[in-house]
């Protein structure tokens, strides 16, 4: 049970304001399988210590027994946990309200949140589960667009101590894919930039190159020869100011197809790629092409 101490029940709060903060970070900037880290310890820095140390030792031990164990996620309209009857745990932060993209209404909009529940385990009294930097639940959140009023979109956040990641969502994150690329390669382009985000950058990197290679044979109508010699055919067909001017998509698929076979899956060449694909379909337009 949490302490009654209103000094405690002041940090408490503060915390559990500092986790609703966190979620909202998370959901609206993070990417599957990132993570953010929910920041306290400046709060127990300022603890008064006029009243002296062993008082504010015993403020510091109540406060971390709350925040090491379980957190429950609360209905805004009640305040209260959504499961069971059994005696409220320490942490209890309300889940927020967050900005995503709406698939409906094809822009950022206001998500309400509908409903945020511990799926580790079933109701209260919790049972704890531990590893070793800490305890581990797994929340389920949901969220309504407040435009549309659509079906709600769902995250699972996993917890890890003080470290929340976005460890699933349904449906899959909307990725806005620059409209300069063609429409025939926005499944490449938007596949590529999940697979980054999600941590796997040598899928990134094989998925832009794919990308490329299936532009190049789609606009030479060479299904069936090898790839440096549609990207050779391709090359071809550019005007010689657009070659000087702008990123080659010859050498671009050189340098990640050697990224590929050392197995390396640098990020560096993915954001670089990444930004002269777009270059180069930019380009394209302006040139009429
Ligand atoms: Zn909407």
């Amino acid at each position: 049970m949490l302490s009654e101490d209103p000094k405690v029940l002041e940090l408490v709060d503060e915390i559990d304001k500092r986790i609703t903060a966190s979620v909202k970070h998370l959901l609206e900037t993070k990417h599957l399988y990132q993570s953010t880290t929910v920041e306290y310890a400046d709060l127990l820095d300022d603890l008064p210590d006029d009243a002296g140390v062993g008082l504010s030792q015993g403020l510091q031990k109540a406060v971390l027994s709350a925040v090491n164990g379980d957190w429950a996620p609360i209905d805004r309209a009640d305040h209260r946990p959504r499961l069971g009857d059994g005696p409220p745990p320490g942490i209890q932060f309300e889940t927020p309200d967050v900005k995503l993209f709406c698939s409906i209404c094809k822009r950022v909009e206001a998500f309400n949140s509908v409903s945020g529940e511990d799926f580790s385990c079933r109701g209260y009294p919790q049972i704890s589960f531990e590893q070793s930097r800490g305890a581990v639940q797994v929340f389920a959140l949901s969220f309504q667009c407040q435009s549309c009023k659509g079906v709600p979109e769902v995250f699972l956040v996993r917890r890890h101590g003080l470290k929340l990641t976005q460890s699933g969502r349904s449906p899959i994150e909307h990725v806005e894919v620059h409209p300069a690329v063609p429409k025939s390669l926005h499944k490449w382009f938007r596949s590529a930039i999940v697979a980054y985000q999600s941590g796997h950058t040598l899928a990134g990197i094989f998925l832009l190159r794919t990308l490329i290679e299936q532009w190049v044979r789609e606009i030479t109508q060479q299904p069936d020869l090898q790839a440096d010699r549609v990207l050779e055919a391709y090359m071809g067909l550019l005007p010689p100011d657009f070659k000087a001017r702008f990123p080659s998509l010859s050498s671009l698929y050189g340098d990640l197809s050697d990224d590929l076979h050392r197995a390396i899956g640098s990020s560096d060449l993915f954001e670089s790629a990444e930004a002269d694909i777009i270059k180069h379909f930019e380009a394209r337009r302006v040139f009429d092409l």
